[in-house]
C-alpha cells in the first residue's frame, strides 16, 4: 500500500472528509502508482472558505506585485531543480514519453517566470476626462477567489497556465486537477509551500469533476472559474457559474484542420503532420487530426504519411525508442475505438491501424495503433468531432476557397494550420480562418508569450500572454473631482 497523498486546504494537508481514497494507475501497465484522497463537495467548500479568507483578510491581494513575483520566481527555480523527478511523475501518471514530459516541465518553469515578470508591469492608465478639474484613473485589481479545473492530458502544464497568472495578479486559488492525474499538481503544491506562498493562497483539492469540480463552478464565494477540458463539461460549467455570474475562462476542445496546398514543401508538411497529431497519442486539444490535402498532391501525401505512420514506435514512455505512449484509460480507449467504428460505418477508407497493437508487452496498457482514414468528407462525424486519440482523417480539396470554407465549417475554433509557398495565399488564408491560433508552414507551436484560446465553441477568454494575466483582473475606474461644487438641482 502506497502512502496516502492528501489535499492541501488552508495551509494543512488533509484527508478527504469522507475518508475515501482513489488509486492512481500508470496507463502503460495499469500498475498502481499512488493512493490519493478522494474529495467531495465538503472538501471543495472547505478549500473555497480558505481561499476566501486569504483573499478577504490577508495582505496577499494588496502586497506589492514584486513580492508575489519573487515567490513565483522561487517556485520556478524549484521546478527546474526537480525537472527530472516531475517529468518522471508526469509520465507515470499520463503514459506520455519522458522526453515530452521534460519539455512540459521546461515550459512550466518558464510560465512561472513569465508571469512573475509581468506581475509588476501594469501601471494602470490615466483616462482623459471630459470634465474640468477631475482625474480619471483605470486600475486593475485581482478578481478574487479562483476555481481552477485542469484536464488529464497536460496535467501540470494546464494547471500552470492557470496558477501562474492568478497568483501574479494577487488572486487566491482552489485548483482541482483531473481525478486521474493529480500527482504533479500535488508535488508542485508542496514546492509552492517551500517557495513561501502563504496559507490559503493555494488550495489543492482532489476528486471527481461531477462533485468537487461542480462545487467550484457553482459556489457563490468563487469569483472566477477557469476550466480546461471537454466541450460538454464546459457547457455545464457555464450553467453552474451563472448562479453568481462568476467570471468564466474556458479552454475547450478542438478539431483542428491542417491544410496542405499543392505548392507546399511536401516532405516537411508530411513530417509536421505527424508531429501535429501523434504527440501524446493524439490526446492534444490542438491536434491536427483533420488533414485537408489539395488534389494534385493528395495521393502522394497519403502514401508518404502512411509509410511514416507504419514506423511509429509505440511503447512505454520510459523506453528510449518509444515515440508514442498509451491512451489515458480504458474508457478513453473505448471512446477512440467507438469513433473508429463510426468512421468505418460512415464509409471512410481505413488505410492503417484501426486496432490495438498486438505486441505481448503492450497488452496490459491502453495502447492503440496509429490510425489513418482517407476518403473522408466534411459531413462525417469522424471529421467533425474530437476523437482525442492517434486517429487522423484525410480529405482532398480542389481550391483555396473550398479549403477555407470547409475548414471553417466546424463548431470548434481552437487552431488551424496550412502549408504553402505562396505569400499572397498566406495572408488571405490566415485572415479567413476562424480559429484562435493559425499556423503558416508549421503546426502545434505555442509559447508562453502568445495568447491561447478558441473561437466559437472552443472556449471563452485567453490563457498565456498579457491577456492571460488580464483574465485574472477586474478593471476599476477611479474618478476624483478636485473642485467639488453643489449642483442645486433637487429640492433647492
Ligand atoms: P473533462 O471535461 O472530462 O474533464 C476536465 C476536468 O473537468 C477534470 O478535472 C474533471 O474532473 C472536471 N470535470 C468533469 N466534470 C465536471 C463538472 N460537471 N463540473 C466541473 N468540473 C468537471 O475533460 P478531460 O477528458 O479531462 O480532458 C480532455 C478534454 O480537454 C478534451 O476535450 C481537450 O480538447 C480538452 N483540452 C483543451 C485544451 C485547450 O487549451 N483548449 C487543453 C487541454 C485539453
Amino acid at each position: 500500500m502506497t502512502e496516502l497523498k492528501r489535499m492541501y486546504i488552508g495551509g494543512a494537508w488533509v484527508a478527504a472528509a469522507s475518508g475515501q481514497t482513489r488509486q492512481i494507475i500508470n496507463p502503460a501497465n495499469q500498475k498502481v502508482i499512488a493512493t490519493v484522497a478522494e474529495g467531495d463537495r465538503r472538501d471543495a467548500i472547505a478549500a473555497i472558505a480558505a481561499a476566501r479568507q486569504a483573499f478577504d483578510h490577508t495582505d496577499w491581494p494588496t502586497r506589492p506585485a514584486v513580492e508575489r513575483a519573487a515567490l513565483l520566481v522561487r517556485l520556478a527555480g524549484l521546478i527546474e531543480a526537480e525537472r527530472e523527478q516531475l517529468a518522471t511523475l508526469e509520465s507515470l501518471d499520463t503514459g506520455k514519453t519522458l522526453e515530452e514530459s521534460r519539455w512540459d516541465m521546461d515550459d512550466i518553469a518558464g510560465i512561472f517566470r513569465y508571469f512573475a515578470g509581468l506581475a509588476d508591469k501594469d501601471g494602470g492608465e490615466v483616462i482623459s476626462s471630459p470634465l474640468p478639474a477631475t482625474e480619471s484613473l483605470l486600475v486593475r485589481e485581482p478578481v478574487g477567489v479562483c476555481g481552477q479545473i485542469s484536464p488529464w492530458n497536460y496535467p501540470l502544464l494546464q494547471a500552470a497556465w492557470k496558477l501562474a497568472p492568478a497568483l501574479a495578479a494577487g488572486c487566491t486559488v482552489v485548483v482541482k486537477p483531473s481525478e486521474i492525474t493529480p500527482l504533479t499538481t500535488l508535488r508542485v503544491t508542496e514546492l509552492a509551500i517551500t517557495a513561501g506562498f502563504p496559507p490559503g493562497v493555494i488550495n489543492t483539492v482532489l476528486g471527481p469533476g461531477a462533485t468537487v469540480g461542480a462545487e467550484l463552478a457553482e459556489h457563490h464565494d468563487v469569483d472566477l472559474i477557469s476550466f480546461t477540458g471537454g466541450i460538454a463539461t464546459g457547457k455545464k460549467i457555464i450553467q453552474a457559474a451563472s448562479g453568481n455570474v462568476k467570471k468564466i475562462c474556458l479552454e475547450l476542445g478542438g478539431k483542428n484542420p491542417n491544410i496542405i496546398f499543392a505548392d507546399a514543401d511536401l516532405e516537411v508538411a508530411v513530417d509536421q503532420a505527424l508531429n501535429g497529431v501523434f504527440f501524446h497519442a493524439g490526446q492534444i486539444c490542438s491536434a491536427g487530426a483533420r488533414l485537408m490535402v489539395e488534389e494534385p498532391v493528395h495521393d502522394e501525401f497519403v502514401t508518404r504519411l502512411k509509410a511514416r505512420m507504419a514506423n511509429i514506435k509505440i511503447g512505454d514512455g520510459f523506453a528510449e525508442q518509444t515515440q508514442m505512449g498509451p491512451l489515458i484509460s480504458a474508457e478513453h480507449r473505448a471512446k477512440v475505438e467507438g469513433y473508429v467504428a463510426i468512421g468505418l460505418a460512415e464509409g471512410a477508407q481505413l488505410e492503417l491501424g484501426g486496432h490495438r497493437p498486438e505486441d505481448a508487452e503492450l497488452q496490459a496498457g491502453f495502447f492503440y495503433a496509429p490510425t489513418l482514414f482517407s476518403g473522408c468528407r466534411n459531413d462525417m462525424r469522424i471529421v467533425q468531432e474530437e476523437v482525442f486519440g492517434p486517429v487522423v482523417t484525410v480529405e482532398s480539396f480542389r481550391s483555396e476557397a473550398e479549403a477555407v470554407e470547409r475548414a471553417n465549417s466546424t463548431i470548434y475554433g481552437l487552431a488551424a494550420g496550412f502549408w504553402t509557398s505562396d505569400a499572397g495565399r498566406m495572408q488571405r488564408v490566415a485572415k479567413a480562418l476562424r480559429f484562435g491560433t493559425v499556423w503558416i508552414n508549421d503546426f502545434n507551436v505555442y509559447f508562453t508569450q502568445a495568447p491561447w484560446g478558441g473561437f466559437k465553441q472552443s472556449g471563452l477568454g485567453r490563457e498565456l500572454g498579457r491577456l492571460g494575466l488580464e483574465e485574472y483582473t477586474e478593471v476599476k475606474h477611479i474618478f476624483r473631482n478636485q473642485r467639488p461644487a453643489a449642483m442645486n438641482w433637487f429640492g433647492s
